[in-house]
């Protein structure tokens, strides 16, 4: 009875403070919140142009192919797009370091800085969105949110949960398990274990799901995901505090 409780008021607790991060973080993917700057309709109301010299380009590139000044991202709402990969929940992550070094490389702001206002605003945009963009993908958590909005123009609402029981029980458990073993690092790094088992095994499905176009599915996997993302978040934080590696 005691323990059930306090299972209960823990659970409740980690319902209305874990999600707070996690709803933020969706915030931030709002399709309409990621197009926030105007930049673009600043410089210039039609992409097909160069703002510059005003010839019609011919492609998506970076510079315009005959003043070689840069152009404003095009396709900002899309990460994936950004950095050149493809589009899916299993990316490469030494293509996309590699990927985001060169992007980086060409339109950091340190390169523009003897060039006019325009040039400059347009190489901080970049840089920026580059960086969001690498940083979100190579979260699992923040990719599987993005493709989300993207594939299913959804995203995960504020206590948003699954209606599984016994999904939720495990849930209970584990977070119950992880502090009872604050102290005890074995067993910490043994529930750690576990954890990776299970983050392992969601991601596989959310990747099925998606090649699947099967949104609904993938939905709820993510749902999942951020459960046992929070929970590793939490045992990583004791292990920081307690000066483990792992
Ligand atoms: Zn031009």
């Amino acid at each position: 009875m005691e323990r059930t409780g306090r299972t209960l008021l823990y659970f409740k607790r980690y319902l209305t403070t874990k999600s707070q991060p996690f709803t933020t973080k969706c915030q931030t993917l709002n399709i309409a919140t990621l197009g926030s700057t105007n930049f673009s309709t600043e410089i210039s109301t039609n992409h097909n142009h160069c703002w510059k010299c005003g010839i019609v380009k011919n492609s998506l590139d970076m510079f315009c192919e005959k003043c070689h000044s840069i152009q404003a991202p095009m396709q900002k709402n899309n990460y994936f797009k950004v950095l050149g990969v493809e589009e899916g929940f299993n990316v490469d992550t030494k293509l996309l370091k590699d990927k985001f070094r060169k992007v980086q490389s060409l339109i950091h702001p340190d390169k523009f800085s003897n060039r006019t206002h325009e040039e400059q605003t347009i190489s901080e945009e970049y840089s920026s969105l580059i960086n969001k963009a690498y940083s979100s993908l190579m979260s699992p958590m923040k990719r599987a949110e993005h493709l989300l909005l993207l594939q299913g123009g959804e995203t995960i609402g504020e206590s948003q949960t699954v209606d599984e029981p016994d999904f939720l029980m495990q849930i209970m458990r584990l977070n119950e398990e992880v502090e009872d073993a604050e102290q005890d690092i074995d067993k910490l790094k043994q529930l750690d274990e576990q954890n990776k088992n299970e983050l392992e095994k969601l991601a596989k499905e959310i990747d099925k799901y998606f090649k699947n176009r099967d949104i609904d599915a993938a939905k709820k996997s993510i749902i999942k995901l951020k459960y046992f993302t929070s929970i590793s978040n939490r045992i990583n934080s004791i292990f920081r505090e307690a000066g483990v590696t792992n």
